[in-house]
């Protein structure tokens, strides 16, 4: 049985039941993880409050209210590529929209007073290989192309603040955060009640019929009649919307969380910040406000069990930290990412009205409020940013192959990590 942390610490949940009516909304939002969230905010941000939210399960409960809680600009798509896909200037305006994002998660943490353990102490990326010359390039790439500011780390500071003998340098982002998910997807859920937007939970959508200003979204015990609709169903979408649900292939990924290691935390972690590392297949971790260390990684198509997976990611965590190899794991669960096949989000109109947010695999927290920004802009004001996304509609289905071929491209990339390690030790 899965252990979230993050249920197990996110206190009182959304007081939401199922639609049991037949009602009206101007717009209805499918999904309540952070891209339905986000959008609905940022409608009622613009003065939109006739909003109708559906929600399958409870608020969080996709990749949302799972995730590894990095708040960082960037999408799933490298930088590297969207650079090579868009040119120089318009890749910059698709990031910076992810920057903005950060700061406005983090703004709204403060106006709205969502106590979700926001912490501003950065990301650091840690050089796995020893590649001085690639992190000089990337930091240079980040900054001069992107308009990131990434700080550079030398060993020894790298190494005062995660004590681990694995990493070289280092690149940190200090504007990045991270945070409690599923507490800021509640807050921002009681934000949206209190602004008079009908938020039904255990209510999934079973199929959406009609056009602009005239459609219908059928659940077991109840319809919404909505002039505009937005899909917001990450990597859950199971078979609503055929075609959309094609495009987006499910992808597991796993997290586990200690026990509290109390005064032995600054041993392994001297340093409040996020850690991921510069592998394709890499760790991603962060202390926790209670001495606890999250620690995530991996990606499968099968779901192997929380015993299989808190045996892969110990492994993991013990390549880093080896004191850490018998630690006690309370915690351990996985999530399914939704991922195009061209990795960045889908936010053109499938019909007038009917709206997609969605396909942000397993880099979403960010651009999820950016995109659900771009969304409630193009619905309240006519905003037309969301066409900077046009290369990005929706992308042909994936084929039955779809999840082997993700599972092996995934095995491939650790063979190249693992080759690039080997050359380090030669
Ligand atoms: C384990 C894990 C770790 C991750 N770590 C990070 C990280 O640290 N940083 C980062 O940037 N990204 C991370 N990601 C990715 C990020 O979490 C996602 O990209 C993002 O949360 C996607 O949000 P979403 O709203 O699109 O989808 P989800 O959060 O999955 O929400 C979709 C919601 O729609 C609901 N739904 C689906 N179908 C229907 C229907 N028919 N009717 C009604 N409701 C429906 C679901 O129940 C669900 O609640 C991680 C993902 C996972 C799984």
């Amino acid at each position: 049985m899965e252990r979230i942390y993050y249920r197990a610490t996110a206190g009182e949940s959304v007081p939401a039941g199922p639609l049991k009516a037949d009602i009206h909304a101007e717009i209805a939002i499918i999904g309540a993880g952070f891209a339905g969230l986000a959008t609905a905010l940022g409608l009622v941000e613009r003065g939109r409050h006739d909003i109708a939210i559906l929600e399958a399960q409870q608020v969080g409960h996709g990749a949302s209210g799972r995730n590894g809680g990095f708040v960082f600009g960037g999408y799933s798509l490298g930088e590297t590529q969207l650079v090579r896909q868009q040119g120089p200037a318009r890749a910059r305006e698709m990031y910076r929209l992810t920057l903005d994002a950060v700061q406005l998660i983090k703004h709204r943490c403060r106006h709205y007073r969502i106590n979700c353990d926001l912490n501003s102490a950065g990301i650091v990326l840690a050089d796995w290989f020893g590649d001085r010359r690639r992190m000089r390039q990337k930091q240079d790439f980040m900054n001069r192309v992107l308009g990131c500011r990434w700080e550079w780390l030398n060993q020894p500071e790298l190494r005062g603040r995660i004590r681990s003998a694995r990493y070289h340098g280092g690149l940190l982002e200090p504007d990045a955060a991270h945070f409690h998910p599923l507490k800021y997807a509640r807050g921002i859920a009681s934000r949206l009640a209190s602004s008079g937007v009908r938020l039904f939970q255990d209510s999934p959508a079973l199929n959406i019929t009609g056009r602009q200003g005239a459609f219908r979204i059928t659940t077991p015990n109840g319809s919404v009649s909505a002039e505009q609709v937005v899909i917001a169903g990450g990597g859950y979408l199971h078979g609503l919307e055929a075609r959309t649900s094609r495009a987006i292939l499910p992808i597991a990924t796993y997290v586990m969380v200690t026990e509290p290691l109390g005064s032995r935390l600054t041993e392994f972690l001297n340093c409040e910040h996020a850690v991921y590392d510069t592998r394709f297949a890499f760790d991603y971790y962060r202390p926790l406000p209670d001495t606890r260390v999250l620690w995530g990684g991996r990606i499968s198509v099968r779901d192997p069990g929380p015993a299989v997976i808190e045996k892969w990611l110990r492994r993991d965590l013990a390549r880093v930290f080896p004191e850490l190899a018998g630690v006690a794991v309370d915690h351990v669960w996985s999530g399914l990412m939704g991922y195009p096949l061209h990795k960045m989000p889908i936010v053109h109109p499938l019909q007038p009205g009917l709206w997609t947010c969605i396909g942000f695999g397993g880099h979403g927290v960010a651009p999820t409020t950016a995109i659900g920004e771009l969304t409630a802009a193009a619905i309240a004001d006519g905003d037309q940013r969301y066409r900077w996304f046009d290369d990005y509609r929706l992308p042909p289905a994936w084929s039955g192959l779809g999840r082997a071929g993700a599972q092996i491209s995934y095995w491939g990339l650790q063979t190249l990590d693992w080759f690039r390690d080997r050359r380090r030790f030669q």
